[in-house]
């Protein structure tokens, strides 16, 4: 491990060529789609920056974010490629997005109004994606007369300018959905809306990755890929019949501080909670769950160690936790958390399963003091600590 620019022995591991194939996939799956890589909470926590360079080299040709704070980031780190902010921001930063070219996401008439008042003419117009709420029920524009109230004000201001209109689907990951298939329909018809008030944005998009997957049928032009460009299936279900195989693209891993022996009797970790039974051999990890390794994951988690599965015994602590060892094995062996070692592998949905959530949750929980290391064409290229600010 080249551990230039960080000093402790834990770190997760980003292989962007696996990004890249995951992207190269989806471009293939859906020819006639513009990819918007989803790049907000860090990249899921992989890395935004990075992973916004990879995808764009890769043929995604739009970014997305959740927060203006996000995009800002991008664009100092010098990436001129559009970019959304996909949730509400206050109508009094519009000049700050205008002033950064990012596209705003907007559902409120009251909120155009408002931020026109803020707009100064030299960064007109501003572009906007307009927001449907079709059923997801979080934010967006519901009713038809907003709809047409909204479209009917765009026409008659040259302050904005309509890029694209968007909704949002909440059970796109479940093959069999009477929502999912009610939320197109009521999509499909509010377009013809717009397009029969003489409103047509450049881009229609509705799908996430799940349903890229599924290829929802209908007059869209772009996909908004998040989870599956990081090689994670949106659910369970869909992962079982992927049209094509999806690269893991962010592993774990560690390497032993301390290797001892106990005797019969002997506890580990806070309460005391694991008594060994006989003579036996533990390592510990320099990884807690001040670094995302949940305090929850134990009982349950195994890390790699030779290649071979190994249980986490006792309480995770803060920073360190314990595993039990077959056998004597030397300080400074590596111990992977997520990921593959020879034959065997932790999956991101294995880890989901134990901390009872979804794999979106555990690399956006795996937190900065956990340095980043990017691989690309198979060599380390890059290390990330933000602690130390490289
Ligand atoms: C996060 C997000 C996405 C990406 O979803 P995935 O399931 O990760 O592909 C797409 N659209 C919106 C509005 C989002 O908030």
């Amino acid at each position: 491990m080249d551990r230039h620019h960080f000093y402790r022995d834990t770190w997760a591991e980003i292989d962007l060529d696996k990004i890249s194939r995951n992207i190269k996939s989806f471009k293939k799956h859906l020819p006639d789609h513009k990819i918007m890589a989803v790049v907000k909470a860090n990249g899921y926590g992989h890395g935004a920056y990075q992973i916004a360079l990879e995808a764009l080299d890769s043929g995604a040709e739009l970014l997305a974010v959740a927060i203006l704070d996000e995009a800002l980031a991008l664009r100092r780190q010098g990436i001129s490629a559009p970019i959304l902010v996909m949730n509400r921001i206050r109508p009094e930063y519009v000049n700050l997005a205008a002033e950064n070219e990012i596209s705003l996401t907007v559902f409120q008439k009251e909120w155009l109004l408002e931020a026109e008042t803020y707009l100064k003419e030299s960064v007109r117009p501003i572009n906007i994606h307009l927001k449907l709420d079709t059923g997801m029920g979080r934010v967006g524009i519901k009713e038809e007369s907003e709809l047409l109230e909204i479209s009917s004000y765009m026409k008659q201001t040259a302050v904005f300018h309509i890029e694209g209109v968007f909704t949002h689907f909440a059970t796109a990951d479940e093959w069999e959905s009477e929502l999912f298939e009610e939320q197109r329909k009521r999509f499909i018809n509010h377009i013809g809306l717009l397009h029969e008030t003489g409103v047509k944005p450049t881009y229609i998009h509705s799908a996430n990755s799940a349903a890229g997957i599924r290829k929802v049928k209908g007059p869209f032009n772009l996909v908004r890929l998040g989870i599956s460009m990081y090689g994670l299936a949106p659910s369970l279900e869909l992962k079982e019949s992927l049209p094509f195989p999806l690269e893991e693209a962010f592993s774990l891993h560690s390497e032993l501080i301390h290797v001892k022996k106990l005797l019969p009797g002997d506890t580990v970790s806070y309460g005391a909670t694991y008594t060994a039974k006989e003579e036996e051999w533990v390592g510990t990890l320099p990884i807690g769950y001040a670094d995302g390794w949940q305090r929850r994951l134990s009982p349950g988690a195994s890390v790699l160690i030779r290649g071979e599965r190994m249980p986490i015994i006792g309480r995770i602590c803060m920073d360190q936790c314990m595993v039990k060892l077959p056998f004597k094995v030397d300080v400074g062996e590596r111990a992977t958390l997520i990921g593959t070692q020879n034959a065997n592998k932790i999956q991101m949905d294995e880890v989901a399963h134990l901390a009872k959530t979804i794999n979106y949750e555990i690399p956006c929980l795996i937190s900065s003091r956990v340095p980043r290391v990017y691989v690309k064409n198979g060599r380390i290229s890059e290390n990330m600590n933000v602690i130390l600010n490289f």
